[in-house]
């Protein structure tokens, strides 16, 4: 239900057992730096969702191999308690026009096997959740996406 406690480190390794065939026909290194955080409140499959949606993304960008860097801390925002997960590749990145489309329902660039309502429907599941998504390039190259969900509170 979408009142699920959830351990966000938990539910990225299972994550990455979904997309594993994904990832290693293509040579991508998973790099994970997952650190202990406070449990988050959100449906367990809508969560699923949008995480693997963010990793077979970042997968499809790097169709020559690559590598995709998986991180996982508790983050404090405005005064909140919450944790933050990003996900981030060595693909060519996302043209800096484009960054304002890519939560846009039906933006795609892929020819034949792209909706483009992945990253729409993970922005409407975050914010839902009370948390929020964003999308960046990297300075040494690559896409990195963001998820931040604020933390269960532990008094109510
Ligand atoms: P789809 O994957 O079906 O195209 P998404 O909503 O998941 O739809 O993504 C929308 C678009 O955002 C992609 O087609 C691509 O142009 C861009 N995009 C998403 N993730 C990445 C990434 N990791 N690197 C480069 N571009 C990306
Ligand atoms: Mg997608």
């Amino acid at each position: 239900g979408s009142g699920q406690t959830v351990d966000l480190g938990a539910a990225v390794e299972d994550c990455l057992v979904f997309v594993e065939h994904e990832i290693s026909s293509r040579g991508i290194e998973v790099r994970k730096a997952l650190d202990p955080s406070p449990p988050v409140r959100i449906d367990l499959g809508e969560l699923q969702q949008v995480v693997v949606n963010l990793i077979v993304n970042a997968a499809q960008a790097m169709e020559q191999g690559g590598r995709i860097d998986l991180s996982l801390r508790p983050e404090v925002r405005d005064g909140h308690a919450g944790v933050g997960l990003s996900v981030a590749d060595t693909g060519p990145g996302i043209p800096e026009g484009r960054l304002g489309a890519v939560f846009d329902p039906f933006f795609t660039t892929k020819q034949a096997e792209g909706t483009g309502l992945g990253l729409s429907i993970s922005q409407t599941l975050v914010q839902r959740a009370g948390g929020l998504i964003t999308a960046r390039n990297r300075s040494e190259g690559g896409a990195e996406f963001r998820i931040w969900l604020p933390a269960v509170d532990p008094s109510a």
